[in-house]
């Protein structure tokens, strides 16, 4: 049984559905993840409505600060905070840096990523960090994070959809961060990724989809779904040389320890 750590949904979307066919895949838990306002009113959605099924997690990502959005950071940290509180939100997330489209936003992304890693702080939440073309910058603001953290270690949080090296992924380990594989894992093109994922230890390796986005082989194209988690679960089955199984019961315990997800 898999725990999905990282999806999205919209208003509107057919979670129903999208819900039946998670299950009949074998996953028991998705963790339906925010950024904007629409994908937080969907994620709290889910997790009041369907608690066992569903977890939420609730922040402003980098979309708002290279659209111009983060004018006013503590306004906007201040808008997460109350949403922390609704039932069934587990972490502050997605935040992060993403310069591969808007470099020249870097310190808006910046500001709006610090203002809630340490809300994240103050309430012992973990985060979930996006990263793309920004590694130094992410690492040193996780550095940081660690620094001020007070709280149980492992909860610092998770570099999702991760695809750098096995440097990257030893160093993010260092400092606290959990790991999870996306379906860019069975690209064809994902040599070096793969190399990664068969060194990350096993107490702190993730799996997710992003679905919408990044849809596995064979599935590459589509809409990704959560039912589509167990093509990731086999092929870090396969760069591991365990079986599917065995990740499945690696993934689904580190998932609820970082989130604190019970049943
Ligand atoms: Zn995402």
């Amino acid at each position: 049984m898999f725990v999905d750590t990282h999806m999205h949904l919209e208003p509107g979307d057919d979670v129903a559905g999208l819900s039946s066919r998670a299950i009949g895949a074998g996953v028991q838990h998705m963790v339906a993840v925010g950024g904007s306002d629409t994908m937080n009113s969907a994620a709290l959605a889910a997790a009041s409505e369907q608690p066992k099924l569903f977890s939420a997690t609730v922040a402003f990502d980098r979309h708002v600060a290279e659209t111009g959005g983060a004018g006013d950071v503590p306004a906007l940290v201040e808008r997460v905070r109350a949403m922390l509180d609704a039932p069934g939100v587990v972490a502050v997330g997605e935040i992060g840096l993403d310069y591969h489209y808007s470099p020249e936003t870097a310190n808006e992304q910046q500001a709006l990523l610090g203002g809630q890693l340490e809300l994240a702080r103050e309430r012992g939440l973990p985060v979930v960090v996006h990263s793309r073309e920004a590694e130094a910058d992410t690492l040193s603001m996780l550095r940081a994070q660690r620094r001020a953290w007070q709280h149980e270690y492992e909860r610092l949080g998770v570099l999702h959809c991760f695809t750098g090296n096995a440097d990257m992924a030893k160093e993010l380990v260092a400092i606290g961060l959990f790991i999870s594989f996306s379906g860019i894992v069975t690209f064809r093109n994902a040599d070096s990724l793969r190399e990664a994922a068969a060194v990350v230890p096993d107490e702190w390796l993730l799996i997710e989809t992003d679905t919408p986005y990044l849809a596995p082989v064979p599935h590459r194209g589509k809409p990704n779904e959560p039912a589509y988690l167990s093509e990731v679960a086999k092929c870090l089955a396969d760069v591991r040389g365990v079986s599917v199984e065995q990740i499945a019961e690696v993934t689904t315990a580190n998932a609820k320890r970082l989130f604190h997800i019970h049943g």
